[in-house]
């Protein structure tokens, strides 16, 4: 597998800065997910990657050797989209071969080949049947099989799941997850869903704006995001200004333990709902919804000077009563300054 360095990339179409100075190096074998809300660039940025479009300023490598200038065909890239796109007047064992013999691979290999990866993807008694026939959960593995076949560098999926039903969907996220994590690829992986990439990627890239504010694994994003935005868009996140002084975390209405080592003066905290723990604890809350969610109940919560707060229970521990006392675990309390 190479390494694909994304090195100051700029592109603008008219007056749109689609990507700004973005620079990201993922590195051999490993997926990153870019996530971000629609129009922040995730595509523009992988298509620069694919070599559809030249960047207005900055570079892109493989393996440290420069390829901005290097037409698509050239790249080896594997690619997958949202639209299938696979072709309709071939068999799916020839949507797999495309590639292969467009590379002029004699029969008998491509066969093998596209048989090998049809059955890796859980798909192998397909081979003969028209792709229309298929469930876009199926037509989704002859595109991924499709892209594999050619042993790219480099795969880059754009929003590979979306319009698939959301059960599906989970199940092809951990098959499609682990099967990357397995064949020896690197992988950037678009979508604007944080819970799909926390699952499918070792990194994520948080992109906004045609920049990016932050890059982590799954658990540095969640666990310690760099700044508001970041705390919004991955997961459900409580924003609370708060002062700190001498070990306390001063809420307004309530006082509670400060996360170890946090200097003193004015900061907003990032309480994640799962943070908060019902019990006797400084700060109070009277609960104005509650959502059944089977796995969790989630409510929302008023404090006494006004600010919201969403938590979460465990259906079996969720409280009945409308007002609540609550403590906020300070180890799981992310400071933002
Ligand atoms: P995302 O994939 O994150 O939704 P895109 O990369 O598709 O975002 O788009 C980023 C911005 O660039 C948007 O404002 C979009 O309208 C604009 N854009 C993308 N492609 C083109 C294009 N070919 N011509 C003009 N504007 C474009
Ligand atoms: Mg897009």
């Amino acid at each position: 597998a190479e390494q694909v360095t994304i090195d100051n990339i700029t592109k603008q179409f008219d007056e749109t800065v689609a990507v700004d100075t973005v620079s990201l190096t993922v590195e051999p074998g490993e997926t990153i997910g870019l996530v971000g809300p629609s129009g922040c660039g995730k595509t523009t940025t992988l298509r620069t990657v694919a070599g559809f479009e030249t960047p207005n300023a900055g570079r892109v490598l493989f393996d440290g050797e420069e390829v901005t200038h290097v037409p698509p065909e050239q790249r080896n890239v594997g690619l997958v989209f949202q639209s299938y796109a696979l072709f309709n007047n071939m068999t799916v064992q020839e949507n797999v071969e495309f590639g292969l013999k467009m590379r002029d691979m004699p029969k008998e290999q491509r066969s093998e080949r596209a048989a090998e990866l049809l059955t890796l993807l859980d798909i192998g008694e397909m081979g003969n049947r028209d792709p229309t026939t298929l469930s876009g959960g199926q037509q989704q593995r002859v595109g991924l099989a499709r892209a594999l076949a050619i042993e790219p560098r480099v795969l880059l999926l754009d929003e590979p799941m979306t319009g698939l039903d959301a059960k599906l969907k989970t199940r092809l996220q951990q098959e499609i997850g682990s099967l990357l994590d397995e064949i020896d690829v690197t992988s950037l992986y678009v979508t604007h869903d944080q819970s799909e990439a926390m699952v499918m990627c070792d990194r994520i890239a948080v992109m906004n704006d045609g920049h990016i504010e932050q890059v982590g694994t799954p658990a540095e994003i969640y666990e310690a995001p760099a700044n508001n935005f970041v705390a919004d868009f991955v997961g459900t996140s409580n924003r609370l200004d708060a002062t700190i002084r001498n070990g306390t975390l001063d809420l307004g209405h309530a006082t509670v333990t400060a996360p170890a080592n946090a200097p003193n003066g004015s900061v907003t905290v990032v309480a994640r709902p799962e943070a908060f723990t019902l019990d006797e604890g400084p700060i109070e809350a009277t609960i104005e919804d509650r959502f059944y969610l089977g796995e969790h109940v989630r409510m929302t919560a008023r404090t006494p000077d006004g600010h919201e707060l969403t938590l979460r229970f465990d259906p079996t521990h969720a409280p009945e009563s409308r007002h609540v006392t609550l403590s906020l675990d300070p180890d799981r309390v992310h400071i933002l300054r």
